[in-house]
């Protein structure tokens, strides 16, 4: 393993400071779950290493009336067991419970898993069906951004030189709602996805969808939303050929690759099925 310089800094300040120091050889370290084992591998070199899991501002959980905040150091086992994410984004508290192995779970934070990019990230697309935005420090002080405005491709996300990702904000909503996150992966624990479905699901009075949301894991280079497939169910009742049709155009819409895990073809295929299934089940659970 590549020798690197250690810093551990308690501010956010001190963090952007730590970087701006470093001209880009930095990187950040939260539970070091990816990075740990990609500078192993000698995918990344930094000269310095800045461990920021102790700094406050990133931490902690807040519910107010219509938000749900969430600092970038969360764990991803607090999503799995928090009762505020289970009662209030049961979506993201499933996604998390089906992130790799309880020990890598605890380890892991949420910021990481956003900001290592990859197209498999659990938590993104349940995030990305919920709407959730990001809250970025840098040298011009604090934006925010919806997270389907984050993904730049493999790796790759909007964060300039030295910037960190300090929060998520997930608004919240008392109208009746069903979700699921369905995840394929060749084994069942410790291994990414080679397909995630997201599905959220909002409804009117009168079991008209007043709000869709499809989000997929694994067969873009980035987490990716559906929107053709979401304007299609808006305003609708869903039926078992509605779900079926929406599923055909989700499949049609991702752009998946063959690798190693699986190949593009079963990838659309599955993303048809778990598209069906999702929006059938998530409809279910919305009317009960
Ligand atoms: C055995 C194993 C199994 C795994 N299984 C899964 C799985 O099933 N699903 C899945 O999605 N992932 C999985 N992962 C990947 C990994 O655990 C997650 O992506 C995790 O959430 C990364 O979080 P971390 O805190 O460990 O990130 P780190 O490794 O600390 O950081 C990851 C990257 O993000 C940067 N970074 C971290 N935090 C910030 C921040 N706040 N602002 C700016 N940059 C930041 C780092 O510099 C680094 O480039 C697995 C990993 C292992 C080793």
């Amino acid at each position: 393993m590549q020798s690197f310089d250690y810093q551990k800094v308690y501010r956010l300040q001190e963090a952007l400071d730590a970087a701006s120091a470093s001209k880009g050889a930095s990187a950040f370290l939260a539970g070091g779950t990816d990075l740990l084992v990609q500078i192993k591998e000698g995918k990344k070199q930094p000269r310095c290493v800045i461990d920021v899991k102790g700094v406050h501002e990133m931490a902690g959980l807040t519910l107010s009336g219509d938000e749900l905040s969430i600092g970038a150091l969360t764990c991803i086992r607090t999503l799995e067991t928090s009762l505020s994410v289970s009662e209030k984004a049961p979506l993201l508290a499933q996604a998390a419970a089906k992130l790799g192995s309880i020990q890598i779970r605890h380890r892991a934070t949420i910021g990481g898993n956003l900001c290592n990019a990859s197209p498999s990230a659990d938590t993104a697309s349940a995030l990305l069906a919920l709407d959730a935005q990001v809250e970025i420090y840098g040298k011009t002080g604090t934006r925010v951004i919806d997270l389907d405005k984050f993904f730049l491709g493999p790796g790759a996300t909007v964060l300039g030189d030295g910037e960190i990702l300090t929060r998520l904000k997930i608004p919240l909503t008392r109208k009746r709602r069903g979700s699921v996150y369905y995840k394929l992966s060749t084994r069942k624990a410790m291994d990414l996805a080679f397909v995630g479905v997201a599905v959220l699901l909002e409804l009117d009075g009168g079991d008209r969808i007043s709000k869709a949301r499809i989000a997929l894991a694994a067969v873009d280079p980035t987490p990716i939303r559906v929107p053709s497939v979401e304007k299609q169910l808006e305003g609708r009742m869903l039926s078992f050929d509605a779900a079926r049709e929406s599923a055909e155009l989700a499949a049609r819409s991702c752009k998946p690759i063959s690798d190693h895990r699986a190949s593009a073809e079963y990838r659309r295929e599955m993303v048809r099925e778990l598209c069906q299934q999702g929006l059938l089940a998530a409809y279910r659970q919305a009317k009960s």
